[in-house]
């Protein structure tokens, strides 16, 4: 098939290095001509809105998808009338307007943070009073890697941030103390069929995901699953989703959703059987679903910034590169690495490399507190409390 997305990054690279051996031919349509996925397909090179552009790969392509959800909605409604988009544009405006995604998980009974809508700086005061002490304001749109967010912990920050996010409409809501975050991907095709990953148990400083790892046998394995069935079928989803969620005590409150492949499954690459973008690839496609299964435990380091030299990864076995060929650059992704369990070893020696490679990516602190984070695993036995 030919398949146009709208983007260029890593997550388009991921998609057409899967989609190559399956014969799909790839199109990007992205305004930056250093895409780091133009060496997997032809490079469309324009601005989102040029209408040119569009009508050609709406011509090429038989169906079109995107990467990232921060783009005009009324660009993807005028493809989506010439070719077949997936996921559709009605999923992409409730998932790119967070006041719209979390009144759709409200509506469908997923608990979330309380929250309130804000227009304007009187709304924010006495949403704020009325939330308490610890609030946190984000805008309703064009957020990411925790951009377009203000934390609120006393009455006095409530202008500046008001004022540094710009003055558009937000949302804010209550800072929750949860004991970990986790994300479920599920993926759907058109005739409704679905498959679930294992929960990734996600890591984030500075709002970037910094490491997940793979949870088999997670016991909130199946309430997660329900939350995101439950958007799924109210969407008619067709694609890859990723759900991301707050374990507080033995509940999970909903945060957001991305309506495409997610950073954290990068880790289903060489740890599933099918991995987040083959299956993506698939659902768009209207192909059979492969199978989710995960047989050994896996995680995966962000590489934020720079990527490690080529020795500084040597002795540590069954660990991935992932170079995305990007420009390195201060709070950019620029890579990824995988790190699977080597069923020949002990637990223990999954920890230590796992340490030494959130060493590597200069998460120090993390890499102290790995073997903590691995402590369930290195039972043998899931996150129970
Ligand atoms: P991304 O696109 O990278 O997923 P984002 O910019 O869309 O991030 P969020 O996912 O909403 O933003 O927030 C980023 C991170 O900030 C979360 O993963 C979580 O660690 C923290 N965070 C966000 N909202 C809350 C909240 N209500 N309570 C506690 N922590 C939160
Ligand atoms: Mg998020």
């Amino acid at each position: 098939m030919k398949i146009g997305i709208l983007g260029g990054g890593q997550l388009a690279q991921m998609m057409a290095i899967a989609g190559k051996k399956y014969g799909h031919k790839f199109m990007f349509l992205t305004d930056d001509p250093d895409s780091c996925a133009a060496p997997y397909g032809e490079l469309l090179c324009a601005a989102f809105d040029d209408l040119d552009a569009q009508d050609h790969l709406a011509q090429w392509a038989d169906v079109v998808t995107y990467e990232f959800e921060n783009i005009p909605l009324a660009l993807v409604q005028r493809i989506e009338a010439l070719v077949p988009l997936n996921p559709s544009s009605s999923t992409l405006a409730v998932a790119s307007d967070r006041l719209q995604e979390k009144n759709a998980f409200r509506a469908l009974g997923i608990p979330t943070a309380t929250f309130l809508p804000v227009e304007n700086l009187t709304q924010l005061t006495e949403a704020y009073s009325h939330l308490g002490k610890t609030a946190i304001l984000k805008t309703r749109t064009q957020g990411y890697d925790g951009k377009g967010q203000a934390l609120l912990e006393q009455p006095e920050q409530i202008k500046v941030a008001w004022q540094v996010l710009g003055e558009v409409p937000c949302i804010i809501e209550e800072k929750i103390a949860f004991k970990r975050e986790v994300s479920i991907i599920a993926a759907r095709n058109s005739l409704g069929e679905i498959v679930f990953y294992p929960l990734s148990e996600n890591t984030h400083r500075d709002g970037i995901l910094r490491l997940s790892i793979a949870r088999i046998d997670d016991p909130f394995q199946q309430q997660a699953e329900q939350m995101i069935l439950r958007l799924m079928e109210y969407l008619n989803y067709v694609g890859v989703m990723a759900l991301e969620l707050f374990q507080v005590g033995d509940e999970l409150f909903a945060n957001e959703f991305s309506p495409r492949v997610h950073n954290s499954g990068h880790w289903t690459i060489e740890g599933a059987t099918t991995s987040q973008f083959d299956n993506h690839l698939h659902a768009i496609c209207g192909s059979p679903l492969g199978a989710t299964l995960v047989k050994q435990p896996t995680a995966m380091v962000n590489l934020i910034g720079k990527l490690p030299s080529k020795k500084a990864m040597t002795g540590i076995s069954n660990a991935t590169l992932h170079n995305y060929g990007k420009q390195e650059r201060p709070g950019r992704k620029v890579g990824h690495i995988t790190l699977l369990h080597d069923r020949r070893s002990t637990i223990d020696a999954f920890s230590e490399s796992l340490k030494k490679l959130l060493e590597i990516a200069d998460e120090n602190d993390l890499a102290k507190q790995c073997h903590l984070l691995l402590k369930s695993l290195l039972k043998n036995k899931p996150i129970l409390e």
